[in-house]
């Protein structure tokens, strides 16, 4: 008898608790992002497509290490390590990532990549727009993955 109580009165605290979700929710101000005409606008930590990012100096932060690569679950990251040269410095440490892919149709944004990588060199961007019907094109090359080079200052300005 006293089991019957306790699972009556459990299921009536769990239904209390899931209706005051419901009705919490009703009440508040709903919120219409006007996509694609106005930009959407996202919580800072949203997970978006991934930008690598350039150094002060503009020189690529990704060291060819691999790290992401390895941490990644999905396995999605391709990386293709070259040696800097004096006469040819892409990045402040030895090696650069001469090919940087990743698979979007693979990738599930769990960030794992960003948290492994040594240098800051990976972020997740807030780039969503990721819908196509050729599933090769969701293959993210380094080109359109990397920042984009400061501009240098004009002189006289
Ligand atoms: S977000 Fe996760 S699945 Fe996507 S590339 Fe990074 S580690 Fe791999
Ligand atoms: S993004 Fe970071 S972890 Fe990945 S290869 Fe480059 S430096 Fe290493």
């Amino acid at each position: 008898m006293a089991s019957i109580f306790r699972e009556v009165g459990e299921t009536f605290s769990t239904l209390v608790q899931g209706f005051s979700v419901t009705f919490r929710n009703m009440f508040r101000k709903t919120v219409t992002e006007n996509y694609p005409f106005e930009p959407v606008h996202f919580q800072p930590r949203y997970r978006g497509i991934h930008v690598l990012h350039r150094d002060e100096s503009g020189l690529e932060k990704c060291v060819g290490c691999f790290l992401c690569a390895a941490a990644c679950p999905a396995n999605c990251i391709y990386i293709e390590a070259a040696e800097n040269t004096d006469a040819s410095r892409i990045s402040a440490g030895e090696r650069y990532a001469s090919v940087y892919n990743i698979d979007y149709s693979r990738c599930i944004f769990c960030g794992y990549c960003v948290e492994a990588c040594p240098t800051d060199a990976i972020t997740h961007g807030h780039g969503f727009e990721l819908a196509t019907y050729d599933i090769n094109s969701l293959i993210y090359r380094k080109e359109q993955l990397l920042e984009k080079q400061p501009v240098a200052p004009t002189a006289g300005r």
